[in-house]
């Protein structure tokens, strides 16, 4: 217990003293020294989010799908197996996806059930058809999938779910995909850009015509199919440049974003642009690759670091105005959900990293993101959670650690998180144990205080290296969602993907939560 409040102060202390010493800078050159509240605490005070009557399905059991799986094996199918086997109450449908892979005979495995896909190229986007008029202020309006043919996922399956006595979830999945780049006429022309003036893979928050075309996709869920989804996710993963700089399994391309959009952003926060952008440019020095000691300044890397951020708390201001402009957007999808469907649950999902990084978990302000949120789905992989948590530390020990071995590095991270972890070699071969689980999901009910809901989510055959690392049992997926449920959660999601999941651990999960819930109202 008094390691938890430790590690909050700890984040909350550090976060404090690296915004302090952005602000103090920029307060030297008589501009404004606050950058403005974020939206969050606003709509907070607004008071009208608090009269808002949501209603939550009781002990929520949500899984993802991804749109090929009804068609590989048929809608009913699916559901049977996800009503018999798992206990599922509610399915979190990919309506868009921007991430089309998937296994195919030439590359990826199958589980016991589903098809190889083609070798052709998918392209992804919405799995339905939508009504153009909610993209007129955006020239984003050429975003429908046609991998599947006119498999509509929203119109073809919510019926049918929905007479079982399901809900149906629509999942927004975002991330950047670089054939959406190739695949969506002109959306290369809302990119983030990067220091070096590149556009990337990405569209930027702070760009209006991306705004205007994410909040069209809310009015389509809510509006136009307004009888068929009983809820909506945004499934985005953004860290801002310093996380990115960290890496790890996360990471997206380049120290960004630059464009016009941010650029104004900042002069109105008064950031200097180039002296942001020579701070980072000297962090990437620091952690370029190669041999750490012939690398190494003399002062060390960590202290090089902390004087580069004092030296240039544009830095810290530009990763504080990433951040901002991503919650901004978060924001007003939650306030156009609130507007249009008041009962309807609207949800983020939260990724990995905010349960291992020191660095982003600072970033992602929680108790912020409750004032903008129904629910958090948070990924809480204890499987897959092994390996990847031993990648993110030996990125740390290679980018602000860097002085230290990630052997030398793990019993202080171990600590500083809460921890019990005794070699990277052990979380890799044997994952992470279920109290990771339950403790992450403890700790964020406390930093939520009720305001949103909290759905931990537990892993299920998510793909790890194909030699060496953990894979799922059915008494790994037991115990996980046990560890869940004992922390009073109101919901777990199963994830990452119907597609990748054994039957038996399926059905491993569907008796822990009968087991789980005998009693429970
Ligand atoms: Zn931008």
């Amino acid at each position: 217990m008094n390691f938890r409040i430790n590690r909050r102060s700890f984040l909350k202390t550090f976060s404090a003293t690296l915004s302090s010493l952005g602000l103090q800078a920029v307060g030297q050159k008589a501009v404004p020294s606050l950058p403005p509240d974020t939206t969050p605490h606003t709509m907070a005070h607004a008071g009208w989010v608090e009269e808002i009557n949501t209603k939550f399905r009781k002990n929520l059991v949500g899984i993802q799908v991804r749109p090929f799986a009804w068609i590989d094996e048929g809608i009913d199918q699916v559901l049977d197996n996800l009503q018999s086997k798992a206990a599922v109450t509610s399915v979190f449908a990919y309506t868009f996806d921007s991430d089309p892979n998937r296994a195919k005979k030439s590359g990826g495995r199958l589980p016991d059930h589903g098809k190889y896909g083609p070798d052709t190229l998918r392209t992804g986007g919405a799995s339905f058809d939508y009504d153009r008029r909610y993209f007129e202020g955006t020239r984003i309006k050429d975003f429908r999938s046609y991998d599947d043919g006119k498999f509509n996922v929203i119109a073809d399956v919510a019926p049918k779910l929905k007479a079982r006595g399901m809900d149906y979830i629509a999942v927004d999945f975002t991330n950047p995909f670089p054939m959406m780049m190739r695949t969506i006429p002109d959306l290369i022309d809302l990119a983030e850009v990067d220091m070096y003036g590149r556009p990337t893979n990405r569209p930027c928050y702070n760009h209006p015509e991306y705004q205007a075309y994410l909040v069209g996709k809310m009015q389509v869920y809510l509006k136009q199919y307004g009888d068929a989804v009983d809820g909506v996710m945004w499934n985005v993963e953004s860290m801002g440049p310093i996380d990115n700089m960290i890496g790890a399994d996360w990471a997206m391309i380049g120290v960004t974003c630059f464009c016009e959009f941010c650029r104004a952003k900042a002069r109105d926060r008064g950031i200097s642009v180039e002296r942001a952008k020579e701070g980072f440019r000297r962090l990437e020095h620091l952690f370029r690759p190669g041999p750490k000691r012939a690398q190494r300044p003399p002062d060390g890397y960590f202290v090089t670091f902390w004087r580069t951020l004092m030296k240039y708390p544009e830095v810290l201001a530009w990763h504080n105005l990433y951040m901002d402009s991503f919650n901004h957007v978060r924001a007003q999808l939650y306030g156009t959900a609130k507007a249009l469907a008041p009962e309807k649950p609207y949800g983020l999902h939260m990724m990995q990293n905010i349960t291992f990084s020191p660095f982003y978990s600072a970033s992602e302000d929680i108790e912020a993101i409750s004032h903008i949120s129904d629910f958090l789905k948070i990924a809480t992989y204890s499987n897959a959670g092994g390996p990847r948590m031993g990648r993110l530390i030996d990125r740390l020990a290679d980018t602000v650690f860097r002085d230290a071995e990630s052997s030398d590095l793990l019993p202080l991270y171990s600590k500083m998180m809460n921890y019990d972890i005794t070699s990277v070699e052990d979380i890799t071969l044997n994952g992470l144990s279920s109290e990771y689980l339950s403790s992450e999901a403890q700790r964020m009910i406390a930093d939520v205080e009720g305001r949103t809901k909290i759905y931990p989510s537990i892993d299920i055959d998510v793909p790890t290296a194909a030699t060496g690392e953990k894979r799922t049992h059915p008494e790994d997926v037991k115990r996980a969602v046990a560890a869940a449920w004992s922390t009073g959660v109101p919901g777990i999601v199963l994830a990452r993907d119907y597609s990748e999941m054994w039957l038996a651990n399926l059905s491993a999960a569907g008796e822990a939560t009968r087991t789980a819930l005998q009693g429970r109202t």
